[in-house]
């Protein structure tokens, strides 16, 4: 057992209580410029055994490459089996049997035997049975973002006759996907996994007609009267009526000396789902305090020997749900530093130790540990608006009465802006990405589904 996690102080100080914290008239345009991609995949087939028994990972555990191909499978809930070439005596056999070199690795082994050699997001959602690239040029809707504000505005838009497309820039789901149980949202008593919600929501979403892209992130936005124009990575222009920023938020990143160059070695961030397994027996740390680090811990306790969290506030209850709370304190190998924060991580080719530093006194006390987990908050990812929408100070966007009329980004028309609308007519903004939203699925789905009928209000104007 690693030393730190033998000082254990409880989550919130005595005596203390948590406390939770019409149809649109929807025209076609002609066609601009599909760009049809042609494409060689970095792939390589060769024939295994007869029934590989599925979808098979081989890499290195301490390896990012690794970690990030398993990541993208735990998210899509994708089952695979998790081969660790150091560890495993089977990986090596696979390998022969391929013919694939520890350069090619991590490995992507399909059931019919193919396999792909350090698959790329898009390589790997091109096998997974994911689109890449749209299929049209034009849309009436384009979405960007594929999480829960994304994929509800998708289901109300699609099933009233809006012809729309979702681009993710990695795979639907959005934030909710990386939650390992959700215990909150409305109609599920029992709680379900952020992965199973984003598989029903996309599965709807697609019955009703929804396009979705995934792997691609849209980079820029521009207009070309009467139409928006949105940019893809890979060099698409997408034409449509209306935009909906759906864009959520990032995580922020540790900067604590010695974490960065850790990445994906033991240091992970919103990856409990996928790295789970890998810390059994192991004395595994949180960092932060919010629902998020709370849900990870209750998956990581069933497999780690022991698990701490580590938050600088005085007390757990101060961000965490009393629920969750409450559950996490009744579980033996969960453990809780306050007042403390994570000031360092050493490791040659994986994380070894983390040094943790108590904020009241100052003592500092390095432990060993091969797994930590950062939930530390999160911002906006909304550079790319940059002169196009108005934003507040850290990036998210405003929109409806939030908006200041003139400037380069005010509210331009004489009419008032619709409650989700941005500073440019036509863009709407959902979810956790707008200024001032409440950072739940609920409300992301609420507005992602109220925005459409702001959206053929907008169209009907038109
Ligand atoms: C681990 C975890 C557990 C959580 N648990 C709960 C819970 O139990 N209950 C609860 O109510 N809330 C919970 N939350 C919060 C909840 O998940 C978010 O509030 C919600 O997902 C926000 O939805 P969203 O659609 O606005 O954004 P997101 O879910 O962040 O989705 C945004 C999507 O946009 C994509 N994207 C971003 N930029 C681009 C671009 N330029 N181009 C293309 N795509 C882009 C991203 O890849 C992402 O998929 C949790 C969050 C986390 C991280």
């Amino acid at each position: 057992m690693g030393g730190g996690s033998q000082k254990s102080c409880s989550a919130r100080p005595a005596g203390a209580r948590g406390r939770g914290n019409g149809h649109g008239s929807c025209t076609r345009a002609p066609a601009r410029r599909p760009t049809p991609r042609a494409r060689e995949p970095r792939q390589s087939t060769t024939s295994m055994n007869p029934r590989p028994p599925r979808l098979r990972v081989v890499g290195f555990q301490w390896s990012p490459a690794s970690h990030e191909v398993k990541d993208y499978l735990a998210r899509n809930r994708v089952p695979y089996q998790w081969m660790d070439l150091e560890s495993d005596p089977a990986a090596r056999e696979v390998m022969r049997e391929v013919g694939a070199t520890p350069a090619d690795l991590p490995l992507l082994i399909f059931p019919d035997g193919s396999y792909v050699a350090s698959p790329s997001a898009e390589e790997i959602a091109e096998r997974i049975g994911l689109s890449t690239e749209a299929g049209s040029p034009f849309y009436d809707l384009v979405v960007v973002g594929g999480g829960p504000a994304g994929l509800a505005a998708a289901v109300y838009g699609a099933s009233e006759g809006v012809r729309t497309l979702v681009v993710d820039r990695e795979a639907p789901g959005g934030q909710a996907g990386m939650s390992s149980h959700i215990e909150n949202y409305l109609g599920f008593p029992r709680g379900l996994s952020g992965g199973e919600l984003a598989q029903r929501a996309v599965a709807q979403a697609q019955r009703f007609g929804v396009e979705v892209v995934a792997a691609r992130s849209v980079d820029s936005l521009r207009v070309e009267e009467p139409f928006r124009v949105v940019h893809l990575d890979d060099g698409t222009e997408l034409f449509c009526h209306a935009v909906l920023l759906a864009t959520g938020v990032s995580w922020r990143t540790l900067e604590a000396p010695g974490c960065r160059s850790l990445i994906g070695r033991g240091v992970y961030y919103g990856a409990a789902a996928a790295e789970a397994s890998a810390c059994r027996d192991m004395d595994a740390y949180l960092v932060g305090a919010g629902n998020s680090a709370g849900q990870a811990a209750m998956l990581l306790s069933s497999f780690a020997r022991s698990v701490t969290l580590v938050a600088p506030e005085e007390s757990f209850a101060e961000r965490m749900s009393e629920y969750l709370l409450d559950r996490l304190e009744s579980i033996d190998n969960v453990r809780f530093r306050p007042r403390s924060t994570v000031v360092g991580a050493s490791g040659d080719d994986r994380l070894e130790t983390i040094t943790i530093e108590d904020l009241e006194s100052g003592e500092q006390e390095t432990v060993p540990t091969g797994a930590l987990f950062v939930f530390i908050g999160a911002s906006p990812a909304t550079e790319w608006l940059e002169g196009v929408v108005a934003r507040d100070p850290q990036g998210y966007v405003l929109a409806g009465p939030a908006l200041a009329r003139g400037g380069p980004t005010g509210w331009p028309l004489e009419r008032e802006p619709f409650p989700l609308e941005t500073a440019l007519p036509g863009v709407f903004v959902a979810g956790d990405a707008r200024a001032g939203s409440v950072k739940r699925i609920g409300a992301a789905v609420g507005e992602g589904s109220t925005a459409i009928q702001y959206i053929h209000e907008y169209l009907r104007e038109r």
